[in-house]
C-alpha cells in the first residue's frame, strides 16, 4: 500500500501563544503550505521535510508531559488525507487534538471533524490580511467547528477596518453569541492599535460579545 506523506515544516514542543489557552504546553505539528497570502503572516515557511506517519508519530511520542497536539501551519486542511491518517491513531492514544486554521476549508473540516477537540478558528479580516474576504466559508465552517469546542481569533492591525468587526461580531451573534472572540494586536504593535483595540472591545460589549485581547505571548518570550 501506498504510504502517504506529508510535507512537514516542524515538529517541536513549546508554549501555546495565541488565544484562550495561551500559556499551554502544547506538542506542534507545524503543516508547510497555505492557501492564503497574509500581509501579516509571520511564519513564512521555506523548509519541509516529507514525512510518512510512522515517522511523525515517532517524533510526536518522543515528547511527554503536554497539554494537547496542535495542529497549525500554513494551513493544516490543505494536507486532508495524511490529517486524516494520522488523526486517527492520534485519537486511538486519547490525545487532546488542537486545531489551528484559517477557518476557510469547510469541506475538508468535515472530513476529520471527529477527531479534533479544540478549534482556534481565524476570522481573516479582508482589512488586515490584504485579501479577499471569506464571509462565506467562515459561515460554513463556523457550522461544522461548533460540533466541538471552538474560538475565534482576528489579527488587528494598523489598517483593520471597523466593518470588518461588525461583521465578525454579527457571524458569531448569529451562529452561537457564547464563542469567544479574540483580538489579537499584531506584532510589533502599531501606534493606531491600542485604540482600535478598545473601541472593538466596547462594542463586543454592548453587542454581548465575549471577547479578549490577546497578545501573541511567544514573541515576548522570545520562543518559538
Ligand atoms: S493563513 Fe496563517 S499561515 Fe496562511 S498566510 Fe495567513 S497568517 Fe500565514
Amino acid at each position: 500500500m501506498r504510504k502517504i506523506k506529508a510535507k512537514i515544516a516542524e515538529i517541536f514542543k513549546s508554549i501555546q501563544g495565541e488565544g484562550i489557552y495561551q500559556g499551554v504546553s502544547q506538542v506542534f505539528l507545524r503543516f508547510y503550505g497555505c492557501n492564503l497570502n497574509c500581509k501579516f503572516c509571520d511564519t513564512h515557511l521555506d523548509f519541509y521535510q516529507e514525512m510518512d506517519l510512522e515517522e511523525v508519530l515517532e517524533r510526536i511520542f518522543s515528547f511527554d508531559n503536554y497539554h494537547s497536539i496542535s495542529l497549525t501551519g500554513g494551513e493544516p486542511l490543505l494536507q486532508l488525507d495524511f490529517l486524516e491518517e494520522v488523526l486517527c491513531f492520534l485519537k486511538t492514544k486519547k490525545k487532546i487534538i488542537y486545531l489551528e486554521t484559517n477557518g476557510i476549508l469547510f469541506e475538508n473540516l468535515k472530513r476529520i471533524i471527529d477527531f479534533v477537540d479544540i478549534i482556534a478558528m481565524d476570522f481573516k479580516l479582508p482589512s488586515s490580511t490584504g485579501e479577499r474576504d471569506f464571509w462565506r466559508e467562515h459561515k460554513k465552517f463556523l457550522e461544522i467547528a461548533l460540533k466541538k469546542e471552538v474560538f475565534v481569533k482576528a489579527v488587528v492591525c494598523g489598517s483593520t477596518e471597523i466593518k470588518d468587526i461588525l461583521t465578525s461580531i454579527a457571524i458569531i451573534k448569529e451562529m452561537a453569541s457564547s464563542i469567544f472572540f479574540v483580538l489579537q494586536p499584531q506584532h510589533p504593535f502599531e501606534d493606531t492599535v491600542e485604540e482600535k483595540l478598545k473601541l472593538y472591545q466596547k462594542i463586543c460589549l454592548e453587542e454581548g460579545i465575549k471577547s479578549k485581547v490577546i497578545a501573541q505571548l511567544h514573541k515576548f518570550l522570545g520562543i518559538k
